[in-house]
């Protein structure tokens, strides 16, 4: 069982805005649910754990945050994630509009025109296909219209923008007519890629919705050219398993997950960053003795005939551990996200 892992960093993560979208696809889960906890105490913890990191030379492990589960902030968390992002050497300039609480008229107007001031240059927009199809997916009515016109507001104003397209079976006949309505938008479009949805939280209902090696392989060519960086490695199931067993036999790289609250925000400042490393890494640890190897999920649960595509090697991980706990009705621990 089990297998070795390397410990590369540590994300501290504070739910502090939640969510407005109920997507189907969604990683996250309570994404609703939101803690009372001052944004500057989580501040001053990330600041420590940044000295911690420094003063022991830590250079093998990355320490991250994430304010979420939406980036609907009040502006003094936006300015606070913008001093964090700072101290770790990133810009914020992009908001993510995933999330976001409707608003209209002037409200909306002074919510874009507060955020510009503070320095936001931009947005980033998700759409699962377009009109009530896009809808559907992010479980809120007019939530297309909603979006592209918080684009179009920012185009007006100089604000560039950041497009995620998700390429599942029923989003993929309306892409042309997504694609004519988000080039009728004004604005600068920083980048525009197209993926699967990831194999991850609620999305892992939805696998007959995913393409398949043929719908890949025979895309027209203004989606093709949508496949970007690493968001374009598209795999199928049996594509991926040669890669995965070659890698098969190396420690699994993982990232520790402390997130933050009012439940352990006391205990948390009590202790030294030493401790609360340790102790996550022990934990960390323990998990993954009792999960199997990729090697052995690779041999007993892969599908050499599964032509579904998928675009990380997480992804097939967290399906074959899903097969291994409906086999066994094991309660092993959940990879994350
Ligand atoms: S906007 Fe993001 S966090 Fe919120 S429900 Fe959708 S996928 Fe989940």
């Amino acid at each position: 069982m089990g297998g070795d892992i390397v410990v590369s960093g540590l994300a501290l993560s504070l739910r502090v805005a939640p969510c407005a979208h109920i997507c189907r696809y969604c990683s996250i889960e309570g994404t609703r649910r939101a803690t009372g906890l001052e944004f500057a105490r989580f501040e001053l913890l990330v600041h420590r754990f940044l000295d911690w990191k420094a003063a022991h030379g830590r250079d093998d492990i990355e320490i991250s945050f994430f304010v979420g589960p939406s980036f609907d902030y009040d502006i003094d968390i936006l300015r606070g994630v913008g001093r964090l992002r700072a101290r770790l050497g990133w810009t914020f300039r992009i908001l993510n509009l995933g999330g976001l609480r409707t608003r209209n008229g002037a409200g909306l107007e002074s919510w874009l025109q507060e955020r510009q001031a503070a320095g936001i240059e931009g947005f980033h927009a998700s759409f699962a296909g377009c009109g009530e199809i896009h809808d559907r997916w992010n479980g809120r009515a007019g939530d297309f219209a909603y979006q592209t016109s918080i684009l179009r507001m920012g185009g007006e104003r100089g604000m560039v923008r950041h497009e995620r397209i998700f390429l599942a079976q029923n989003t993929l006949p309306v892409i042309d007519r997504l694609l004519d309505a988000l080039e009728h938008i004004p604005g600068e479009v920083r980048d525009r890629y197209a993926c699967p949805f990831f194999y991850s939280g609620l999305a892992r209902r939805h696998e007959s919705e995913r393409i398949t090696e043929d719908i890949r392989d025979t895309l027209p060519e203004r989606v093709r050219k949508l496949r970007l960086w690493k968001f374009g490695e598209w795999r199928s199931e049996r594509e991926w398993i040669p890669l995965m067993k070659e890698k098969a036999g190396l420690p699994r790289k993982v990232t520790l997950e402390l997130n933050i609250g009012e439940a352990n925000i006391d205990r948390i400042e009590a202790l030294s960053c030493d401790e609360i490393f340790a102790e996550k890494e022990q934990e960390c640890r323990e998990n993954y003795r009792r999960m199997p190897g990729i090697d052995e999920l690779c041999t007993r649960y892969a599908d050499p005939n599964d032509r579904r595509i998928y675009m990380l090697d997480s992804d097939l991980e967290r399906k074959w551990m899903d097969r291994h706990r409906l086999a066994t009705s094991s309660g092993a621990p959940s990879i994350s996200s």
